[in-house]
């Protein structure tokens, strides 16, 4: 996968880039990241790739003729159509199920906004998504851009040690993973359930499916309406969810 970010802040991106799993994948060749500076694609005399709104207004707006440009300088292969994303607090909301959509690409563009916001004509004829990482508001579209881009790469074949600890995340299944527990056995009296050292492997299962469906129940019920659940298990979690809610009061 190649991905490339449009930023006028590329530095930021050196230690995200460089480091960790991102850093190997890069080192492996399974992705290859760049940042790519848009001001050196502004065609005035003082770099300028912001204006004044038109219409007047506080704040500044990104130009379209930097962005522009620095997209189509872009090396793309012919047989490859890029996803050009704009990072926006008005985009889609980003979810695992985005992610593993564009972990199936081979080349993406990120823009990176700041300031008040981009020229319209950025968003209606250049990019082919927005998204938002939330429903607040950051000073630029940088640690946006990371966050996306980090949970695509996690994705791609080759990148975990351990190819199967994706598949079972949090949303990858619809539903909160279950709790981990490593040694000691006993740390400060708390002890690990004793199902997990059982080394009954089946019985294991059994508990972490079910403390997967209790921890979604508890704190995004929202999921498991959406969620791939067996007949029996939705029985078992609408028992478990009278059980919290307890006999009714009055
Ligand atoms: N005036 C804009 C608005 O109200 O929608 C907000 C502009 S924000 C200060 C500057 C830039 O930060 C945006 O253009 C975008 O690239 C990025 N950004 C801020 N919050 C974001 C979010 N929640 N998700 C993705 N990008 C975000």
């Amino acid at each position: 996968m190649k991905i490339d970010v449009l930023t006028l802040f590329p530095e930021m991106f050196e230690g995200v880039f460089g480091a960790s799993i991102l850093g190997k994948a890069r080192d492996k060749g399974i992705v290859a990241l760049e940042a790519v500076n848009f001001r050196e694609y502004a065609n005035n005399k003082h770099n300028t790739v912001d204006d004044y709104p038109y219409g007047g207004g506080g704040g500044m707006v990104l130009k379209p003729d930097p962005v522009f440009a620095a997209v189509e300088a872009l090396q793309v292969d012919e047989a490859v159509r890029p996803r050009v994303i704009l990072m926006c607090p008005q985009g889609a909301s980003f979810t695992q199920r985005k992610a593993e959509e564009l972990a199936k690409e081979q080349h993406l563009v990120f823009i990176c906004g700041h300031y008040e916001g981009y020229d319209e004509r950025i968003r209606e004829h250049l990019v082919t998504d927005e998204l938002s990482i939330g429903d607040y508001v950051l000073t630029g579209g940088e640690i946006p851009a990371m966050a996306v881009i980090d949970s695509i790469v996690r994705l791609l074949p080759g990148v975990l040690g351990n190819e199967t600890s994706a598949v079972t995340d949090s949303y990858s299944t619809g539903l909160l993973e279950h709790p981990h527990y490593t040694r000691p056995a006993e740390f400060r009296g708390w002890t690990v359930p004793d199902v997990l050292i059982s080394g009954h492997h089946a019985n294991i299962e059994v508990w972490r499916r079910e403390q997967s469906l209790l921890r979604t129940l508890k704190r995004r019920p929202d999921l498991l309406e959406q969620a791939e659940l067996s007949g029996k298990e939705r029985k078992w979690i609408a028992e478990q969810a009278k059980r919290f809610e307890g006999p009714a009061e009055g």
